[in-house]
């Protein structure tokens, strides 16, 4: 497609759309001067779908007019309402309902998943992630690698860009993963890079991984909601993700924790254990020894927190109503190259800014990550006031990510038509 920057080329692929209802359907929170701003912040926490609050009434009125009965009864009773959430939220990251659960948040399944994963010997204890990776993914490693006696700098490998680039090359993670090998206990990167929006080769970094022996996960936090993904058929061992960045499911909300079939009736396999991951049939018997249920449901720990899978519910609804993933990923690689159009043709030297996130579609999500060496800070500040919100992410990258269940193309061509402003005032 041969794009153009006017509001009347925007008005015409929105006119054609076939999600263009869709932002309806969320809250649009207002801008400074009172119209709504334009969002491409949710990359860090998704907008509020308009069902949710409804969905979130719904138990409130289960509670109240039901209390204890509430588990057992109603239209969608609590003690199961885990298994409700499990076939939506497999469907997003192209997994079995078996293999998929709802709980907890993303750390903290983390921990759950690298409890059973990470099981490392006196030779095989060595880690692999991506250099920079998020910090809750460093310091849950760090504290992992200790638990089991090993020195962090020992035990974790830390990938890096080569010399002059942002970006990893899967020809030099699986390089790596083959030069570690025998040393080589797990595999963990993001699915996509929270800093670059780097989509990583999750087949042949699983398939590379799994060649050495070692056991692969993925943090899907970037990943779930904003690309297709597959990973039964990619052989992943686990991965979590967390459920209020592009799956919209609401401030600090419920976590999805996904486990290969392969381990599903693997019930020896060492983890951390609780009631609620307890053989259902069983579980109100309150016998001693733990019987794990099949599947990522033998994981869980605790029962469910039903307001925030209330909201994911709604949340998850709207996914499979707009045609699933392929249907929003169609739709968000035109919208992120048709930013990525109006920021190249402002033709600024790489010396000032540089956009580090790749230029294939198949490399990258939604976001784009603006490395701005000049005067960062201040571009942000033009942003805002301007009613784009996006983040800012230290020392100097602004991260803007179009999202195609509300985003519109003329929200990214005012975006444009803002940068070009400020690229003329520079
Ligand atoms: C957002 C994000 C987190 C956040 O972790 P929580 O447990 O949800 O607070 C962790 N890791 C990555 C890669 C993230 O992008």
């Amino acid at each position: 497609m041969t794009f153009e920057p006017t509001p009347d080329f925007a008005a015409s692929l929105d006119a054609q759309d076939p999600l263009r209802d869709f932002r309806d359907r969320f809250h649009i929170p207002p801008a400074p001067d009172g119209s709504e701003s334009i969002y491409l912040c949710g990359n860090s926490l998704g907008l509020l779908p308009k069902t949710a609050r409804a969905a979130v009434e719904q138990e409130f009125q289960a509670w109240e007019q039901r209390a204890v009965e509430g588990h057992f009864h109603g239209a969608s009773p609590w003690m199961h309402y885990h298994e409700m959430l499990a076939p939506a939220a497999a469907r997003v990251v192209g997994a079995k309902p078996l293999e998929v659960v709802v709980m907890n948040n993303l750390t903290t399944n983390l921990h759950l998943l690298l409890i059973s994963f990470y099981r490392p010997t006196a030779t095989r204890y060595k880690v692999l992630m991506e250099g920079g990776a998020f910090p809750s993914d460093q310091y849950a490693l760090e504290s992992q690698v200790k638990l089991h006696g090993f020195a962090p700098d020992e035990a974790i490998v830390e990938l890096l860009p080569r010399p002059g680039e942002h970006t990893l090359r899967t020809e030099d993670i699986e390089a790596k993963i083959q030069e570690l090998g025998d040393s080589l206990a797990t595999v963990l990167l993001g699915g996509i890079n929270y800093y670059t929006g780097q989509v990583f080769d999750m087949a042949a970094i699983t398939r590379a991984g799994h060649a050495v022996g070692a056991t692969v996960g993925f943090d899907l936090a970037h990943a779930a909601g904003n690309i297709e993904m597959h990973l039964h058929d990619w052989d992943v061992d686990f991965a979590c993700w967390c459920t209020y960045k592009y799956l919209n499911s609401g401030p600090g909300g419920t976590s999805g924790a996904f486990v290969h079939e392969r381990f599903a009736y693997q019930f020896d396999l060492p983890r951390l254990a609780g009631w609620w991951g307890h053989d259902a049939k069983e579980r109100f018997q309150m016998k001693k020894g733990f019987k794990p249920m099949p599947g990522a449901a033998g994981w869980q720990l605790a029962n469910g927190q039903i307001f925030p899978m209330a909201i994911h519910q709604a949340s998850l609804a709207l996914v499979d109503e707009a045609g699933g993933m392929s249907a929003l990923r169609r739709k968000s690689e035109q919208l992120t190259a048709y930013l990525e159009f109006l920021i190249r043709r402002l033709q600024l030297p790489a010396t000032q800014l540089e956009i580090i996130t790749p230029s294939e579609p198949a490399a990258r999500g939604c976001q784009l990550s603006l490395l701005v060496h000049q005067n960062g800070r201040q571009l942000f500040d033009h942003l805002a006031a301007a009613g784009i919100v996006g983040d800012w992410r230290e020392p100097n990258v602004i991260r803007l990510a179009p999202v195609p269940l509300y985003n519109s193309y003329r929200d990214v061509q005012r975006t444009g038509e803002v940068l070009a402003a400020w690229a003329k005032a520079e």
